[in-house]
């Protein structure tokens, strides 16, 4: 753990904390009213005792100057303010985290505003805040990982209804060369079970980042996100569609998915030029942690008169 003296003393009298809690690993970082990280911490997801644990340790030196928290945390999460529930993760198939009281535990120690939503969603708050969504009004932000999570939002207000959107799970149609079965627990052959990185491993028995970037394989996993990019075009209109996501940091994949998804769209809509409109994210694997920090900011401005 290193030294947080220097912050106290000299930073800014008030910071923002951002979480950003995934399924592998948890990151935590505070930082400035300019979105500036000034610490962060990664460590492995376990139990909630034992991460939270690891989460309040770090947070806690900055009691004092600590305005707020921006969560993003993996799903799916109750997100309505009225819910017995609300702050909880709920059916998460990671038995641990189930019905856990992820706000809660959070006030006991630290009370101040705590805006909550999906690690997704947070991303894409952070594209929208200081990367590439920066001044445009529709936002969306796929991660394509262990799982597949989608968001949306529009002038800075996430779509969401009875609860947040579950946009990795939508069906695609089947690649004609593809006989993979899917393994998605709940609808077998949905996106995640076709696209996310563990069907690319139960499909061909070796892990998405040892896969040889001319792989025929990658054809078919750009048709899968082309859809996915036609379906978000087709119902948000978004201005931007962003994918990111440890799949994604295979490097020819950007332009494989735009040009199945020129073809798919055939001309039906105009859309904005495409080298500018299906990206990858500006931040990079700090999308999350930034965009944490801004829903921080923006928890801790909505509270004020
Ligand atoms: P998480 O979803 O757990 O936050 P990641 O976004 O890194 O983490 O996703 C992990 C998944 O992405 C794994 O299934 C892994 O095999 C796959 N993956 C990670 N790096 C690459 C890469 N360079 N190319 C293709 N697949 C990758
Ligand atoms: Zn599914």
């Amino acid at each position: 753990m290193k030294c947080f003296s220097h912050i106290r003393r000299e930073e800014p009298m008030m910071i923002y904390g951002a979480i950003e809690a995934g399924g592998t690993k948890f990151v935590c970082a505070v930082g400035t009213e300019e979105l500036t990280i000034l610490e962060r911490v990664s460590f492995p997801t376990t139990t909630p005792v034992e991460t939270m644990k690891q989460v309040i340790d770090f947070f806690k030196p900055f009691k004092e100057q600590l305005a707020g928290i921006g969560v993003g945390c993996f799903g799916p999460i109750d997100i309505q303010c009225k819910s017995t529930s609300f702050g909880h993760i709920t059916s998460t198939p990671k038995l641990a985290w189930q019905n856990f009281n992820f706000v809660g535990t959070l006030k006991q120690y630290f009370n101040i505003p705590i805006e909550w939503t999906t690690d997704v969603n947070a991303a894409c708050y952070g594209e929208y805040v200081a990367g590439s969504g920066k001044g445009l009004a529709g936002v969306a932000y796929f991660t394509v990982g262990t799982g597949i999570g989608g968001g949306a939002l529009f002038n800075g207000t996430f779509v969401e209804g009875f609860s947040h959107p579950e946009m990795g799970h939508m069906l695609i149609k089947r690649h004609p060369k593809d006989n993979f079965s899917g393994n998605c627990p709940f609808h077998q052959d949905c996106l995640e079970g076709m696209a996310a990185g563990p069907a690319i491993e139960k499909r061909l028995g070796v892990k998405g980042q040892n896969l040889l970037a001319d792989d025929s394989f990658w054809q078919i996993e750009a048709f899968y996100l082309a859809q996915c990019a036609y379906n978000t075009t087709l119902m948000f209109s978004s201005d931007r569609i962003i994918f990111g996501g440890g799949v994604m940091k295979q490097e020819h994949m950007k332009k494989k998915v735009q040009d199945k998804f020129v073809e798919l769209i055939n001309g039906y809509v105009e859309i904005p030029p495409i080298d500018s409109y299906i990206i990858t994210p500006e931040l990079g694997d700090n999308a999350g942690i930034i965009g944490g920090l801004a829903l921080a900011r923006k928890a801790v401005r909505n509270k004020q008169p």
